[in-house]
């Protein structure tokens, strides 16, 4: 345990580096600068360090080690959850650098690593292109991407972490590097889907995609139907063509006065989806949901700018507790028992239950993919419920715990993204990946400075 005087002393080491870029415990705005998108995660770390540029972070990385403290980079904190404690590390707070530059001949963004959806993707769109966004907005891009990256249009184009081209790193020894198939192809690969183990990202590449338009919306059922609907989404999601994303949902929806009037404090079971093509072709697809008589549709065509609002995702900071698992299937009887845990009916605390169809590209391997090549699983489950307090969040843990006891019989392991509970992240590659992963780790952080929300421990 470091004492008061030791804490201090880095402190002040880091101001003589970073200036006004680093707050401490003792400094005004402490707790803005300490705080999480995630409110319920209340994080402690030693300082907080803004960097703006590659030279900051380099600088921020030579003073922990220095000192004896370990490095936690964070864009949001949309992720902080499973985050092991932060006592003895200096948060690296990215969100300053989030610069985003669009090279339309080559199909490319380079951002900072701070940068979020909302700064990458209506600079894309401008040009006729998209990024492999995900549901939120205010999610970093970098963090999403280095954990998987599940989209709007990841049937068609797959996951986020395999279009980042290129990554730009300051590693756990302050050296900055380029990660890209020609140089330093190992760290590359474990970058692509393993997290934010390997060093502090300042920078990606990701590959963009010719999307001007999408025919995109949510279909809205009263929740008594859940069982009937999701049974008929399960059916239809496996026949859709790849260019069909879509997601079976059950919301509680709060009873706040910021939500508009037809859904306020309502519980539904709905169907949103985006289909990369146009109306005529999407409502083809879509008929035989639309069969099911939804009492809303709001299915139009819209630019890739308007996919954020699709999955109504917090637009600000909140308390939440959530976890996620991947589904080898989701049949009738995994329909079933998921509604009898968190349906109508069972007073669930959960505001959200989402399941999201994976497979389509998803699913298909490829040699040029990184550690996260293909998940071998059909949906993603996600469930999460508010958590203003202690009690609120036990009673939303304990849904949580029911919910994935009952659909265990499906269960084909966890993706870095959807997994905000602590779990050894060995459970979520193969054995073979897990041992190069680590062997990754040893190379670049043999010491173990850099501190990931989902920690891949060097080798042996
Ligand atoms: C409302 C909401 C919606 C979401 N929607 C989706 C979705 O549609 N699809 C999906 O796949 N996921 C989704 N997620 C999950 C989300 O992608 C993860 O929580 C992801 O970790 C968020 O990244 P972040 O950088 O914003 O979060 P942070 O908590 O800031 O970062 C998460 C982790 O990423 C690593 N990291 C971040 N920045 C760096 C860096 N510069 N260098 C090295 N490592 C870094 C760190 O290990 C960090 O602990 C959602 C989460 C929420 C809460």
């Amino acid at each position: 345990m470091a004492t008061a005087d030791q804490l201090a002393t880095t402190v002040n080491a880091l101001k003589s580096r970073l200036g006004d870029r680093v707050v401490g415990p003792e400094d005004p705005g402490w707790d803005e600068a300490r705080r999480a998108w995630n409110l319920a995660v209340d994080q402690h770390p030693a300082a907080v360090a803004r960097p703006e540029s590659a030279e900051d972070v380099v600088a921020a990385v030579e003073v922990a080690r220095r000192h004896g403290l370990r490095v936690a980079p964070q864009g949001t904190g949309h992720g902080a959850p499973p985050r092991a404690s932060l006592e003895r590390s200096v948060l690296v707070d990215t969100s300053r650098m989030n610069a985003v530059e669009i090279d339309p001949a080559r199909r490319r963004a380079r951002l900072e690593a701070g940068a979020q959806w909302q700064h990458v993707v209506p600079s894309a769109a401008e040009h006729g292109l998209a990024a492999l966004s995900g549901t939120a907005p205010d999610v970093c891009s970098t963090g999403y991407a280095l954990g998987g990256g599940v989209g709007w249009m990841v049937r068609r184009y797959g996951l986020a972490c395999n279009s980042i081209r290129a990554a730009e790193v300051v590693t756990a020894d302050g050296r900055q590097v380029r990660a890209d198939t020609d140089s330093e192809p190992e760290l590359f690969w474990a970058l692509r889907g393993g997290g934010g183990s390997f060093g502090v990202v300042t920078a990606l590449e990701l590959e963009l995609f010719p999307v001007r338009e999408l025919y995109a919306g949510v279909l809205f059922w009263p929740q008594e139907r859940a069982a009937e609907v999701l049974g008929a989404w399960h059916e239809w999601a496996g026949g859709v063509p790849d260019e069909m994303t879509s997601i079976g949902r059950l919301v509680n929806v709060p009873p706040l006065e910021e939500i508009p009037e037809p859904v306020r404090g309502r519980s539904f079971v709905m169907v949103e989806a985006a289909w990369l093509g146009d109306e005529a072709g999407g409502s083809e697809q879509l008929a035989a949901l639309r069969e099911l008589g939804p009492e809303m549709d709001t299915f139009a065509m819209i630019p890739p700018t308007g996919l954020g609002a699709l999955h109504m995702d917090p637009p600000e900071p909140v308390p939440g507790a959530g976890d996620g698992v991947l589904l080898g299937d989701f049949p009738a009887e995994a329909i079933d028992a998921m509604v009898a845990t968190a349906g109508p009916g069972t007073d669930s605390p959960l505001v959200s239950i989402e399941v999201r169809h994976l497979r389509g590209a998803a699913g298909r391997s490829d040699p040029a993919h990184g550690v996260r090549d293909a998940l071998d699983a059909s949906y993603a489950l996600y469930a999460v419920g508010m958590a203003m307090n202690d009690a609120m969040k036990q009673t939303v843990v304990q849904r949580l715990d029911r919910l994935q006891a009952a659909l265990a019989p499906w269960a084909a392991g966890s993706l870095l993204n959807f997994a905000e509970r602590p779990l050894d992240p060995a459970v979520m590659f193969t054995d073979d990946a897990y041992r190069r992963l680590r062997e990754v780790k040893s190379k670049y952080d043999s010491d173990n400075l850099i501190q990931a929300n989902h920690e891949i421990p060097p080798a042996d």
